[in-house]
């Protein structure tokens, strides 16, 4: 089946241009439509584990990519008091499983800059300042209606892909539920000049660091690192964030700190949801439009990467010939996985964070620091949190 309309790719995050440059590289016309007249410069990902970057070879973008990011090559485990390595795990365990044995710390603001002339180039249509308002399914194509800075707009589609963020028009109004939990938790993350690795001595580039009371998150990105706190229940966000304040904390987990710049705050709650389906009709959700999780551990946006690569591959199947419901599959490979692979493990990472029972902590230290030492345990350790040992592309 050749399309006569275009797939419509609601939202140019790093989800929605990841589908147009895949359908653009296969030939299948699609056009993107972004509220927005400028991509996203939020503060948000930026972890690229092996098989995105696997796909952005595929796509062509993946040295441009890692030209603006850090190869981050240890990841390590922390108690924060007393303060000690629980666990220190090296990338080259997984040098025989992939071309890029390591995690890749880029901004997302920064990739999609990368994805978005690339989704151009490869013949695809980019509609900024087009927020979607609504739309219909007729059964045969879809008809969408934007408002622009020119007035309304109507366009028909074949598909209509939903990769418009978090709190989805495209989901709402399909009244698809979006169940799950809201961690009671906020993060608080400040983005600094300091070198964390002379005040912690053997921090990795990045490390996790356990403490019931204030776990701390240390990132190391190309020209900006990124210490992400979790801030006490009885904190005042407004007060939490006065600079002095923000300095105060700095200097309370690392001790005395040389001065330094804040580039940046941002304070954030975070959610564990799946949407209850991610295809109705000619209609399909993906990225966070579909699933949202707990950011340490960097899965929401790589898998939703991952579901734009799977959603093309079933749509170039769909035009080889195959039936409509080749688009259920994706459907129901990328929810399984979400609640079956990403909910679980990124909620763990969370609980293990957080974790206070003596016993608990033990257990969790002693199988952390028992796999980091052994090469078989630590290459499957590393498998999982790299998205290598359970991905479903196809
Ligand atoms: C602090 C932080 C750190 C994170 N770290 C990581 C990490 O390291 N690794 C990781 O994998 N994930 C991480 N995440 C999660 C990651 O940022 C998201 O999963 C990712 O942005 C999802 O991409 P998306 O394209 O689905 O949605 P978005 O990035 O939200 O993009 C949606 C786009 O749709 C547009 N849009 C919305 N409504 C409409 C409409 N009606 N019409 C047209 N366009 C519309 C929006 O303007 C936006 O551009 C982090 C998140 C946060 C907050």
């Amino acid at each position: 089946m050749i399309f006569q309309k275009p797939i419509l790719i609601i939202g140019a995050g790093p989800v929605g241009l990841s589908l147009g440059l895949a359908l653009g590289r296969a030939g299948i016309p699609a056009q993107v439509f972004e509220a927005d007249a400028e991509l996203n410069t939020q503060i948000r990902a930026s972890t690229f584990h092996p098989p995105t970057l696997e796909l952005f070879a595929q796509w062509g973008v993946v040295e441009e990519v890692i030209r603006h990011g850090y190869k981050v090559d240890r990841l390590q485990y922390w108690e924060r008091d007393p303060r000690r390595v629980v666990a220190d795990f090296d990338y080259s365990a997984i040098a025989n499983d992939t071309p890029y044995p390591y995690r890749l710390q880029c901004p997302q603001h920064i990739a999609t800059r990368v994805l978005k002339p690339a989704v151009e180039a490869a013949g695809i249509p980019m509609h900024m300042a087009h927020r979607l308002i609504d739309f219909t399914d007729d059964g045969d194509g879809v008809t969408a209606r934007f408002e622009t800075p020119d007035g309304p707009k109507t366009v028909q589609g074949a598909y209509l892909c939903g990769a418009d963020g978090s709190h989805s028009t495209v989901r709402k109004q399909l009244g698809v539920g979006f169940q799950g939990k809201t961690y009671e938790d906020r993060f608080l993350l400040i983005g600094t000049d300091l070198q964390t690795g002379d005040l912690l001595p053997g921090a990795a580039q990045v490390c996790y660091i356990f403490d019931p009371r204030e776990w701390v998150i240390i990132l190391n990105l190309p020209d900006i690192v990124r210490i992400v706190f979790r801030m006490r229940d009885n904190e005042e966000e407004s007060i939490a964030l006065q600079e002095d304040n923000l300095r105060a904390r700095v200097a309370g987990f690392f001790g005395p700190v040389p001065p330094f710049n804040i580039k940046t705050t941002q304070l954030y709650r975070v959610h564990q949801r799946v949407a209850d389906s991610f295809k109705i009709g000619r209609v399909l959700l993906l990225g966070d439009a579909a699933h949202n999780n707990n950011p340490s551990g960097g899965m929401g946006m790589n898998s939703g990467i991952h579901d734009a690569a799977n959603l093309a591959e079933k749509f170039t199947r769909l035009v080889q010939g195959e039936p409509d419901s080749v688009l259920d599959e994706y459907a129901s490979q990328r929810r399984e996985y979400a609640v079956q692979s990403v909910q679980l493990y990124t909620d763990q990472q969370y609980n293990n964070m957080v974790m206070e029972d003596e016993q608990a902590r033990q257990a969790r230290n002693d199988s952390l620091s028992g796999a980091a030492s052994d090469p078989e345990r630590a290459r499957a350790y590393l498998l999982r949190a790299s998205m290598l040992e359970d991905r479903i592309f196809s």
